[in-house]
């Protein structure tokens, strides 16, 4: 059998979208993420620096689950432990 080379499999593809702007990123030759455009900043719509460096989004699609955990959700108690009004 001619089992296909088992070299190091990166992480993440060759080209990922940025998980920023979107727009695609790749691998310089120092192994730096940068943007299909060359640029190492992520732009808005409108060509503005955005703030952030390009970073591949995640494999998993867990970008389309919402990612800002907003915490444990409230415990109401059971009975009104305090002021009962009889
Ligand atoms: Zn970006």
């Amino acid at each position: 059998m001619n089992a296909p080379s088992a070299a190091a499999v990166p992480p993440y593809p060759r080209v990922s979208p940025c998980r920023h702007c979107g727009l695609a990123v790749l691998r310089d030759n120092d192994g730096n993420w940068i943007h299909a455009s060359l640029s190492y900043a992520c732009r808005d719509r409108w060509g503005g620096v955005a703030g952030t460096t390009a970073e591949p989004a995640p494999p998993a699609p867990t970008w389309a689950a919402p990612t800002r955990w907003s915490g444990p959700p409230p415990r109401s108690p059971e009975r009104g432990a305090g002021s009962a009004t009889v």
